[in-house]
């Protein structure tokens, strides 16, 4: 069989991709190395903050109000919860260009934000302990993502709405045949007349000359009690510290408050460079210096989910700095 569109890669773009693309009436098949969602994809770690008014600039918001609509979309259409409308909490010094963009382009698609001075975000939220020189812009219209689910979801919609779907099996190979694409698998050769490479992490190995750099990242979780949950009206946020270092962070859940940081990372060449949770001496430790700034002390106690605390990230080195996702963290 020949399928009009081969997904290399199931994850978080493929299995959106599957899925609008059969529902557009293409004959598509699937393929993943793993059973999506898993733990070795970027797409692990349960939620991804989704930001509206955006700190890399106002560019990326039309991408970001569309990816929106199509999230809600999903969401009707699984009958899951998969969006949380937290509302996002950004956090910077004054003179931030990253806060600055979140007010210009909030401006500029007229988004729904309240900019706030850090007196006013004690008041709101006690429990964040803001020093004097930052500034604070709420949007309550955004919120964070349960990935893992949105992909299972898609994955499942994409299945029922008539997508071949070949998991489990890597594809060790692409290339031409004529007009056609091949991809190669152990479990035989496929084509299609259009492919779509949405490979991850490791990307790489299928296109060699894509400029993308593997980066490892981790987050933990904390222990936080019920003054932290979204049901306190805690929000998802972002936090620039004084140093430029970037947190970011999750309403608790279950008494655990979920935070990465955003800047830093290693840079990976191989899969096995993917080590554990706890094999580089600052994974645990990281967050501490932003927790005790930024939080009373009833933040403290790191409390490791071990089989969900690392991810990879890709990032992919354009002619201006710009990460890989546009609804990014
Ligand atoms: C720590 C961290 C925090 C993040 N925070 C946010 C956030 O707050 N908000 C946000 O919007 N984004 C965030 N992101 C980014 C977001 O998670 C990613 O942009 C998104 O998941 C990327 O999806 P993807 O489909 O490219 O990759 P993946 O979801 O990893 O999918 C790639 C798939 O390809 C498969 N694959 C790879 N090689 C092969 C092969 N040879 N053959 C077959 N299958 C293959 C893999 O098994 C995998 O399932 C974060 C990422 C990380 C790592």
């Amino acid at each position: 069989m020949i399928y009009d569109l081969i997904i290399v890669g199931s994850g978080s773009v493929g299995a959106a991709a599957g899925y609008y693309a059969t529902e557009a009436g293409l004959s598509v098949l699937m393929i993943d190395s793993a059973h999506p969602p898993h733990n070795q994809g970027t797409h692990h770690g349960e939620s991804r903050l989704i930001r509206h008014a955006y700190g890399e600039g106002e560019r990326y918001v039309p991408l970001v109000l569309r990816a929106q609509t199509l999230w809600d979309e999903l969401e009707q259409r699984a009958g899951e919860r998969i969006m949380h409308r937290s509302g996002v909490l950004n956090l910077a010094p004054i003179q931030s260009s990253f806060i600055q963009n979140v007010i210009d382009s909030a401006t500029q698609w007229q988004l729904n934000i309240e900019v706030m001075q850090p007196d006013e975000v004690r008041k709101r939220w006690p429990q964040i302990n803001v020093p004097d020189g930052y500034l604070g812009v709420f949007e309550p219209q955004s919120g964070y993502l349960k990935c893992e689910q949105a992909v299972r979801s898609w994955i499942q919609l994409a299945e029922q709405a008539g997508c071949a779907q070949l998991f489990n099996c890597p594809v060790s190979q692409i290339g031409r045949e004529g007009d056609l694409q091949q991809v190669t698998t152990i479990d035989g050769i496929y084509r299609g007349r259009k492919m779509l490479i949405s490979a991850g992490t490791w990307v790489g190995k299928l296109v060699p000359d894509l400029p993308v750099a593997p980066t490892r990242k981790v987050f933990a979780w904390y222990q936080a009690d019920g003054r932290y949950s979204e049901n306190n009206k805690f929000p998802g946020f972002t936090v620039e510290m004084p140093d430029g270092s970037q947190f970011y962070g999750f309403p608790a859940d279950n008494n655990a408050l979920k935070v990465g940081r955003h800047d830093g990372g290693q840079l990976m060449q191989q899969p096995e460079d993917r080590k554990p949770f706890g094999t580089v001496a600052a994974d645990g430790s990281e967050a501490f210096g932003f927790l005790r700034q930024f939080y009373l002390a009833s933040v403290s106690v790191f409390m490791a989910k071990p089989a969900a605390t690392i991810s990879a990230r890709t990032k992919i080195l354009l002619s201006t700095p710009c990460q890989a996702n546009p609804i990014g963290c």
